[in-house]
């Protein structure tokens, strides 16, 4: 290779691998399924595909990691993110975590087709992990396959990026490839797999450590390893700390419990359900990671969970997701107890994050409502928003942007909160009697207090409007370009990326992306629950 031919190709990305570098491996370097002790990963390549082929890309991830426009529409792009081939400096590897999944010790877990390939090093000094999913099996693959299909992958690739516009700490995706093959699925558990496309995203992150891993080292009384992995994790991740004595991992355990905190407001904010909040799913960063089968709330229901795997107890359902967070946190907690000798500091961290849950949800019920000065006195008008919302269907999304439309100025009665707020109902009418009467109170106490604010209505608008977003993605939405993707038709994806680009604003002749969920898709898969067969 020229020079020239260098410096438009992906080998100009430099690597600088310091969780492989950093941390011990494991020793056996075969690709065959095992536990793997007294290491943090494992090298492992991923396993080349027949037919590599973009089928979107994100511009913003590329432009973080200084890949130029014109270089993702090359073959080398394809190869590379579609697993066929490791660049010059890449280290591929998958990590070695466990988990608590659905309140059970599920022992070891691991990266079963996330593969790693190195971290790549900006001109800024940014260290950019970039991990392929569904690249094929690892030693973690246990009894599956280590791949995915198209409709999974372009669930996470798009999710993804539409929750990094909507300002939710989240793991990006820099491309969606397909690989050629077939992968079999059971979608629906019932003994009917199906071949799908298989396909291949390439997600982005600065770590991505779980609780998980440090829970392994701990269940194995590892606490060297355990111990190298938290001061990695502290030198790398949270450098502002210093040096990783017995009170930085406290610190370390109090910050994570904070951007936990923040990650979860975020949820309840857009309505976001994870819907498989296993402590192998929750990012040491405090990002939304591993996106299968989420969905976003539509008519507001904190009971509702998208995973059909939850229905009987619904442990990840909307509402929970705050107390589950808490829960995932103290088995962190947990892990670390050993290394610092003492419980308390981790009580201490558990207790921050309560308060911190606590404060910044009136904050963002404040942002919400548009009430500038929002104290505990005003939390009854909050709940009560929630819970009327939950009486008749009623689209949370579309219920905010039309609460921002209020005017102030005329008096509020039956008939004006009818004409503001009808469009959110589900069911044509249901806003009427005990109801009505019911809301129209709550506006007039909402009008008083947001006249005690004293904002005028077109900055309370603007202020309200850039916090509940007008478009994001309706689980339909996403099944729309699924079933279009799946035809061969990936100009659907595009137009979501672009749409969920700008979430607060209006983008007039976008309107259709930002419609309750019709009818047909009240009951269909992938519409209003999804499985974990992905
Ligand atoms: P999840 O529920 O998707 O977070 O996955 C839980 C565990 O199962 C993780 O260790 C995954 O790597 C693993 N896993 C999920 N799907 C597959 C698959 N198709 N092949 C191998 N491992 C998988
Ligand atoms: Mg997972």
């Amino acid at each position: 290779m020229t020079p020239d031919d260098r410096s438009c190709s992906l080998e100009q990305l430099t690597f600088d691998n310091r969780f492989t570098r950093e941390l011990p491996a494991d020793p056996l370097a075969t690709n065959a399924r095992r536990q793997v002790r007294l290491s943090c990963y494992s090298r492992v390549n991923p396993t080349p595909v027949v037919g590599p082929q973009l089928v979107a890309h994100s511009r913003e991830v590329a432009d973080l990691l200084g890949i130029p426009a014109e270089m993702a529409a090359s073959k080398e792009f394809a190869q590379v993110f579609a697993g066929n081939r490791v660049l010059k400096g890449m280290d591929p590897f998958a990590m070695c975590y466990g988990g608590h999944q659905f309140g059970n010790w599920a022992g070891q877990l691991g990266d079963g087709r996330a593969i790693n390939l190195g971290e790549v090093l900006t001109p800024n000094g940014q260290c950019w992990t970039l991990q392929l999913k569904g690249a094929g099996p690892t030693p973690y693959s246990r009894t599956a396959d280590g791949l995915a299909v198209l409709r999974s992958s372009v669930r996470e690739f798009v999710c993804s990026e539409a929750m990094h516009h909507l300002g939710v700490p989240t793991t990006r995706a820099l491309s969606l490839c397909l690989t050629g093959e077939k992968v079999m699925r059971d979608m629906f558990y019932n003994g009917n797999p199906q071949a799908e496309p298989g396909a291949v995203v390439c997600r982005v992150a600065q770590s991505f450590l779980r609780f998980g891993n440090f829970e392994i080292l701990n269940s194995r009384n590892d606490l060297e390893t355990n111990r190298r992995l938290v001061e990695f994790t502290i030198r790398n991740d949270f450098p502002h700390l210093g040096e990783a004595t017995s009170e930085t991992i406290a610190r370390w355990f109090h910050e994570v419990c904070e951007r936990t905190a923040t990650m979860i407001i975020h949820w309840m904010r857009v309505g976001f359900v994870h819907g498989v909040m296993n402590t192998d799913n929750m990012s040491i960063l405090g990002l939304t990671i591993d996106y299968g089968p989420y969905g976003w709330v539509e008519d507001y229901n904190p009971g509702w969970t998208p995973n059909t795997t939850d229905a009987s107890g619904r442990r990840y359902c909307f509402g929970n997701q705050p107390k589950i967070a808490l829960w995932n946190l103290a088995q962190l907690g947990n892990a670390l107890i050993p290394l610092v000798g003492e419980a308390q500091p981790f009580q201490k961290g558990i207790e921050a994050y309560s308060a911190a849950y606590e404060l910044g949800r009136e904050t963002m019920w404040g942002q919400k409502l548009g009430i500038t000065s929002f104290q505990s006195t005003d939390t009854p008008l909050a709940e009560e928003v929630f819970s009327l919302l939950g009486m008749a269907e009623t689209d949370m999304t579309l219920f905010f942007r039309a609460l921002a439309r209020l005017d102030t100025k005329t008096e509020p009665t039956p008939a004006k909160v009818q004409a503001l707020v009808e469009e959110a109902f589900y069911s044509p009418g249901a806003l009427k009697g005990d109801l009505l009467a019911k809301w129209t109170d709550w506006f007039c106490r909402y009008q008083e207090r947001l006249k005690a604010d004293g904002l005028a209505d077109g900055i309370r608008k603007e202020r309200m409007n850039a916090v509940n977003p007008k478009y994001v993605l309706r689980n339909y939405l996403a099944q729309e370009a699924i079933d279009l993707a799946e035809q061969g038709d990936f100009g659907r994806i595009q137009e979501l990326l672009d749409v969920l680009r700008l979430p607060y604003d209006e983008q007039p002749g976008r309107e259709r992306f930002a419609q309750k969920r019709p009818d047909w898709a009240r009951h269909r898969a992938g519409c209003s629950m999804l499985s974990c067969s992905s």
